[in-house]
């Protein structure tokens, strides 16, 4: 695991992103058009067609770069039907930075010509007090699914996507200190957006598991949005200025752990790149598997690898190693395990007939290992899989990896 670096590196007002936005000419320049991307790109596989494809995209942008193309008439469509997934920079052999490239290549379409409803949208999921009044408003309106004028303005189709259920907080039972290790260590735990509103439970499990190995949260209630949701979709400014921000509230170098992969994957590239964790990476480093063999989860799970963790972050070990860690846990690894589910940020509001494919794609996959449980670490893809699950009869149970590890340990 990364080490922690001294407070003196953190939060000197310069953003340490990889790149800027200067780049975005040389970076398409590593393509050697090869087309090992293919394959791997679901939008790709779904519509045979170059354009959808990372091959294409980086083209196009290349192309307008040098004046050829248009970027809103000839770019933009086809960016905006790409879905940040990233699985083409793991098969790319040539270590193209596609994810870099489509941020930067967004940012420049955005500046260039703001879309007024997605940034709506984005602002009202960066704010956890307007997400909840928006969600709790929504529901005044017949239907379960995102209201059908909102879908018309970013998408200009009918909704496929429920709005979200904010989940209950599980009622575990105390912690028996007497059985727990000394505390050794503190971290900021990331409270986030949509998880602080929609899965609080998961927020609770990863304290509950953290304190099992030795760590406290140092509380920090003014931290807000990490930056992540507008970094992914054309407004780098905003995202930067936003991840500052958090940093003023997160001071300190202690290590900040994060339980959602869109978040995590965005701060590895941030001011946080040296102290930003995902829950699993630091729990498995910390012990946490040796706790887990007196666990007990007579189930079986299949694991879905959340884009942003699988090809933004490079892991795929730490939370399968964790749950191969609870004994009688019978594990089956999933096809297509990281192939994108559509939900992809909000791609499932913007583009919604494409995400309901990779749906259909995805929960095929799931019902094809007969698992009971299909865990997996992102809030996006937690409430677009579940809406799968609802609509193919309730059979498979949907949970965040942190939840099943923590009930595990507090068998019923
Ligand atoms: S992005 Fe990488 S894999 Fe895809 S065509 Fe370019 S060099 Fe080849
Ligand atoms: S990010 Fe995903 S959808 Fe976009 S080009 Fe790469 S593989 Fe295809």
């Amino acid at each position: 695991m990364r080490k922690v670096p001294p407070q003196s590196s953190i939060g000197s007002g310069v953003i340490p992103l990889q790149f800027n936005v200067h780049d975005l000419g040389e970076l398409t320049t590593h393509c050697i058009r090869c087309g090992f991307c293919l394959e791997a790109c679901p939008t790709f596989t779904e519509t045979g067609s170059e354009l959808e494809s990372p091959r294409g995209r980086i083209y196009l942008v290349r192309s307008a770069l040098d004046g050829k193309l248009d970027w809103q008439d000839d770019v933009r469509p086809h960016l905006d039907r790409c879905l940040g997934c990233r699985a083409c920079e793991t098969a790319c052999p040539s270590g193209v930075k596609y994810g870099a490239i489509l941020e930067m290549a967004r940012d420049r379409l955005e500046n260039e010509r703001r879309n007024i409803s997605k940034q709506a949208l984005l602002a009202s999921t960066a704010k956890p007090g307007l997400l909840r009044t928006q969600l709790a408003l929504s529901r005044l309106l017949p239907g379960r699914r995102v209201p059908g004028f909102v879908s018309q303005l970013v998408s200009g189709t009918s909704p496929e996507a429920d709005l979200p259920n904010p989940q209950p907080l599980p009622n575990y039972p105390p912690l028996d200190e007497s059985t727990l290790p000394p505390v050794r260590g503190e971290v900021y735990l990331l409270e986030g957006c949509a998880m602080r509103v929609l899965y609080p439970g998961v927020h609770l499990a990863l304290r509950r598991l953290l304190r099992r190995v030795g760590f406290v949260v140092r509380e920090a209630p003014t931290q807000g949005c990490c930056g992540s949701i507008y970094a992914h979709n054309g407004d780098l400014d905003e995202a930067n200025r936003l991840a500052t921000k958090l940093a003023a509230a997160l001071p300190g170098d202690l290590p900040v752990i994060v339980d959602s992969a869109g978040c995590g994957s965005w701060m590895k590239e941030s001011i946080f790149a040296d102290r930003a964790f995902d829950a699993s990476e630091f729990l498995l480093a910390e012990g946490l598997a040796n706790v887990l063999n007196t666990a007990r989860f007579e189930k079986t799970l299949t694991y879905h690898d959340a884009c942003h963790l699988a090809h933004g972050q490079g892991i795929r070990s730490a939370p399968r190693e964790l749950l191969s860690a609870i004994p009688a846990l019978k594990m089956v690894e999933l096809p297509e395990a990281d192939t994108c589910c559509g939900s992809a940020g909000i791609y499932n509001i913007t583009q919604p007939k494409m995400a309901r494919s990779l749906l259909e794609r995805k929960f095929a996959n799931i019902e094809s290992t007969d698992a009971e449980i299909v865990a997996l670490g992102n809030p996006g893809c937690h409430a677009w899989i579940a809406q799968a699950a609802r609509e193919h009869g309730g059979q498979v149970r949907v949970m965040h990896t942190l939840e099943v590890l923590e009930q595990a340990l507090n068998p019923a």
